[in-house]
């Protein structure tokens, strides 16, 4: 911009130059022709006025030396005197435009080219009262000729003028651009410029204020895709057709354990995971894979121009829990045709007179034996499903202590049987619960402590509060639980020792069935069992709210 004011401003200067000497001289020019004019009328009056008085006015004009060129002519047009020359030959000069002029008019001009390149000749005629007409002419230069004489210094002038521009062209376009340079294009209303500039800073404000308001509407629509994508529990990664990370959402980076920023980079050079990339390859589609000991569910779909959306989901727990279930179901048709064959066996030999009429009894008995051990087989596995479901009963103020009592009058016949002692010591102590839960997990621990047990031995029930927490305790100095297998026993269908715990009519699900209603009811269980001294279970229930 400022070469452009420059070179403007010098071609200006130049232009003005030019014209301004172009139109001095011809101002001199016609300054010079009026004046040639002026003398040439006041000679002729002059001379005109003389010979009025002369008897032979060409021999009087003979006698005379003249500055100008001095032309008598007759009313006829016949040339009488010429001071420049003799008459003689002379043409008849009616012809002449002047002479012709001043016979008409009494006076008359004409400006005629002389044979001299570059000037030109005046004429006035004037006609005498003795009908005579005197001429007198002087030569002036042409306007080219007066031109062409001052080139030097137009030429000269143009050049001053040009260097002149060319000095002051910088400070002065330094001095018009400063202005506009000083415009804060932020806030461009509140700059100093020039007033021109105003409409087009009053648009230039309007579209910071249209920009910023799009801008805002940008940020906040992209503050609220980072909301959702950070908040989603699925991973979500976008790639471009080269499987390079666009974007990648905090899930998805927790799930394929990323720490540095992955935008940018391959998915290969992320996830160091060939099993993922090989899937990728594939294209679209849904499959699991294993990543960091985690089973993600992957979701892959071509979005547009090649690139890709991956959706991660950590099913994990989810197939943790169908892999369980799928072993729950096994053992349970397990659990259920070993007593349900012994039952259809018996039976058969019963229906078919197989069995001497001694042993029907017996028999009979064994029946019964396995019968109610599938009864109860089949109700833990309900109460089991029950808690899975979360199907939790009403809740109610329960007494821990109320509730051992009963299960120790309930278990009082086992136990007599096994030659246990049953004591329930402590306070009454309310917990928030299912109560029918309750009287289960107390009983199956219970249970478990005349079960495994020798006779002469004892069970003792403690209920208090520890700390601000209702506790109960079942106590007893059985078998024991080895080390190795005390983090299990919690486990569905899981025996220490397999052939006494279905001698004494166990099923396995009783210490599950304990850790079931101890999570619905927010309680924690602690085992603490050494072999041959006996284990002691404890059930820290939360704070009563009732
Ligand atoms: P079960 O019906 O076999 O008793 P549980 O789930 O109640 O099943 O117990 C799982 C296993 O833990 C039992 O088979 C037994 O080996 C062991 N166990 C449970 N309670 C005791 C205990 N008080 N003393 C010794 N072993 C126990």
């Amino acid at each position: 911009m400022r070469k452009r004011i420059q070179r403007t401003l010098v071609a200006v200067a130049l232009i003005t130059a030019l014209l301004m000497c172009v139109l001095v001289t011809g101002a001199l020019y016609l300054f010079v022709s009026n004046q040639l004019r002026s003398e040439l009328m006041q000679t002729a009056a002059t001379l005109g006025s003389m010979l009025l008085k002369q008897e032979d006015p060409v021999a009087f004009l003979s006698g005379g030396v003249y500055a100008e060129r001095v032309t008598l002519v007759g009313a006829d047009g016949t040339v009488l005197y010429e001071s420049s020359r003799s008459t003689e030959g002379m043409d008849n000069h009616l012809s002449r435009t002047e002479i012709d002029e001043a016979l008409t008019r009494g006076e008359g001009f004409a400006v005629r080219n002389s044979s001299t390149l570059g000037e030109a000749r005046l004429y006035y005629a004037l006609r005498l009262d003795s009908g005579m007409v005197l001429r007198v002419s002087g030569a002036q230069r042409t306007l080219l000729a007066m031109l062409l004489g001052v080139l030097g210094w137009i030429l000269a002038g143009a050049v001053a003028c040009v260097l002149l521009a060319v000095l002051l062209a910088r400070p002065l376009t330094a001095r018009l651009v400063k202005p506009i340079n000083a415009i804060d294009l932020d806030h461009p209303l509140e700059s100093d410029a020039y007033e021109e500039l105003t409409p087009v800073l009053r648009r230039m404000d309007s579209q910071n204020a249209r920009i910023a308001a799009q801008m805002e509407r940008l940020t906040a629509q992209h503050n609220e895709l980072d909301a959702i994508l950070g908040s989603m529990r699925e991973g979500l990664v976008l790639l471009d057709r080269r499987h390079i990370v666009l974007t990648m959402n905090a899930a998805a980076c927790r799930l394929l354990q990323v720490e540095d920023n992955p935008i940018g980079k391959t998915m290969l050079a992320v996830t160091r995971s060939d099993e993922l990339v090989k899937l990728l390859d594939a294209g679209m589609g849904e499959s699991d894979m294993t990543l960091g000991g985690r089973v993600l569910h992957v979701s892959i779909s071509v979005v547009e121009e090649g690139g890709m959306c991956i959706l991660f989901q950590d099913v994990t727990d989810r197939t943790a829990a169908e892999e369980s279930r799928r072993q729950f179901s096994a053992n349970v048709s397990h659990e259920l045709r070993t007593p349900l064959t012994t039952v259809s066996g018996y039976a058969e030999l019963l229906s078919e007179g197989l069995v001497k009429p001694e042993d029907t009894r017996e028999m009979g008995s064994r029946i019964l034996r396995e019968s109610r051990r599938l009864l109860t087989l089949i109700e833990d596995i309900i109460r089991l499903s029950r808690l899975d479901e979360g199907v939790t009963r009403e809740l109610s103020g329960c007494d821990l202590k109320a509730i051992a009592t009963a299960c120790r009058e309930k278990l009082q016949k086992l136990a007599e049987e096994k030659q246990i002692t049953v004591t329930v010591t402590g306070t009454p102590r309310m917990v928030t619960g299912d109560r029918v839960l309750l009287e289960e997990m107390i009983t199956n621990l219970m249970e478990n402590g005349i079960k495994y047990n020798r006779p002469g031995g004892h069970v003792e029930v403690t209920v208090e509060q520890r700390g601000n927490r209702p506790q109960v305790t079942v106590q007893d100095d059985g078998v024991g639980i080895p080390k190795e297998h005390q983090p299990h026993v919690f486990e569905r269908f899981y025996r220490v020792d397999k052939s006494r715990s279905k001698q004494s009519g166990g099923t396995g699900l009783g210490l599950s069935i304990v850790k079931h209603g101890a999570l619905a009811h927010h309680a924690e269980i602690e085992l603490q069992s050494e072999p041959g001294r006996g284990t002691r279970i404890s059930l820290l229930f939360p704070p009563c709210q009732a």
